[in-house]
């Protein structure tokens, strides 16, 4: 369903990704772990052309784009695949929780506006916030938030969403309400590539997991051979620090 071929992404001089080839069927729960700063955010990013890749080749169903040299009109249809889940929720605070869910279908793709409503109220509802359709965000604690931005990936019913540490900015407590709405979706059979450090959401849920350090997949494999038979040394003392 999407491949991505040989993304190289530099900042300055430093390189931060340095040839990584990735693909995700249909259905997919791939988990991205890594130590910080191996380039696992960039590379989300890169997907989705939140950063521009220096080169790569991505291949979402039967569309082909080249990343670093994509047209403004193959990025808006290539983004009409994706969402992405932030790790910092990236609401809109002068909008209620319904507002930030229904704003992407209105002005992204134009769907009429009493429809919006009704998906967004549904995609709430799935997360449990049906009581707070009308928060704003400085209302909610920030695992609600989170699931705002769940149901908003969610409402724009894309072929795959993107979370990029979605509970790193959670107080410890709130880290299980968004982890239980994601193995809900993930059960569901939602396409989802997932950076994390949350290890036993990778050991649970995913179907693949990938190891990233220095810019490259260094190994990748089913959660049993990653966590219980990792072959790479340095996957080994990933987990060993982790663990
Ligand atoms: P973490 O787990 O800490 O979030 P990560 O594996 O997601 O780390 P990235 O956020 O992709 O890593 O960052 C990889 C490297 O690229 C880091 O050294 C970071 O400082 C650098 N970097 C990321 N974004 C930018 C940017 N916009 N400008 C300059 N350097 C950047």
């Amino acid at each position: 369903m999407l491949a991505i071929n040989n993304i190289h992404k530099c900042f300055g001089k430093q390189e931060v990704l340095k040839g990584v080839d990735l693909t995700i069927d249909k259905g997919d729960v791939v988990v991205i772990l890594g130590p910080s700063g191996s380039g696992k955010t960039t590379l989300l990013r890169c997907i989705n052309f939140l950063e521009q890749a220096d080169q790569g080749e991505a291949r979402f169903g039967d569309e082909q784009v080249n990343l670093s040299t994509a047209s403004k009109k193959q990025i808006y249809s290539l983004r009409q695949k994706t969402a992405f889940v932030f790790q910092n929720y990236n609401l809109f605070n002068n909008k209620t929780a319904l507002e930030n869910v229904t704003e992407g279908l209105i002005i992204g793709r134009k769907v009429p506006k009493a429809t919006a409503v009704q998906i967004a109220k549904a995609e709430l509802d799935k997360v449990g916030l049906s009581d707070k359709y009308d928060a704003y965000p400085s209302q909610l604690s920030g695992g609600q938030q989170q699931r705002v931005g769940i149901a908003r990936a969610l409402a724009l019913n894309p072929d795959i969403i993107l979370f990029d540490e979605p509970t790193s900015a959670l107080d410890p407590e709130l880290v299980g309400e968004v982890l239980s709405v994601m193995k809900t979706i993930a059960r569901e059979g939602t396409t989802m590539l997932v950076v994390t450090h949350e290890m036993s959401f990778a050991k649970e849920v995913a179907n693949r997991v990938i190891f990233m350090d220095g810019g490259m997949i260094v190994e990748e494999g089913t959660p049993k051979e990653i966590f219980e038979h990792p072959k790479e040394e340095r996957t080994q003392q990933f987990l060993k620090r982790v663990l």
